[in-house]
């Protein structure tokens, strides 16, 4: 047991989140990969904001510590279904049936400090225009790489 805490090294160990009224609470054991700016009219609209903050962490590594009744979901298209909670409307992630292995999960539910961080402003093509972007990230017009 010496070094059970090395285990955990650089993986930033474990990551809380919740929603806005706390029903749902969930731990990320895993590393948070390809944080990401998204500013499609999509993400907008689902957040209410300029833009979405998007990362994947892997399935297994996802866990609903409770409240996971209080999900509702939206299935945005044939791919995408995207889950909330039902009694807040705090978005909590998105699942694709192309990406079984991941889940999409919205950054601003997360709780802890995390050790990654954004690589990138995604959809720049179709941001509002009133947003002004204005750190030196790369900028990609749509997807930067499979979503
Ligand atoms: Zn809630
Ligand atoms: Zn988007």
């Amino acid at each position: 047991m010496g070094n059970y805490g090395a285990l955990f090294k650089g993986t930033g160990s474990m990551y809380h989140g919740s929603c806005l009224c706390g029903k749902i609470k969930f731990t990320l054991s895993g590393k948070i990969d390809d944080i990401v700016y998204c500013h499609c009219s999509q993400c907008r609209k689902a957040q209410g904001s300029a833009f979405a903050t998007n990362a994947n962490v892997k399935s297994y590594s996802f866990n609903f510590i409770c409240g996971e009744e209080n999900l509702s979901s939206y299935k945005y298209s044939t791919e995408q279904t995207k889950y909330f909670c039902k009694n807040c409307g705090s978005p909590i992630m998105s699942k694709n049936i192309n990406f079984p292995e991941n889940v999409r999960i919205r950054l601003g539910t997360i709780e802890s400090d995390i050790s990654e961080r954004p690589v990138a402003h995604i959809f720049v093509s179709s941001k509002a225009n009133w947003e002004e972007i204005s750190d030196s990230l790369p900028h990609y017009a749509e997807y930067k790489t499979n979503r």
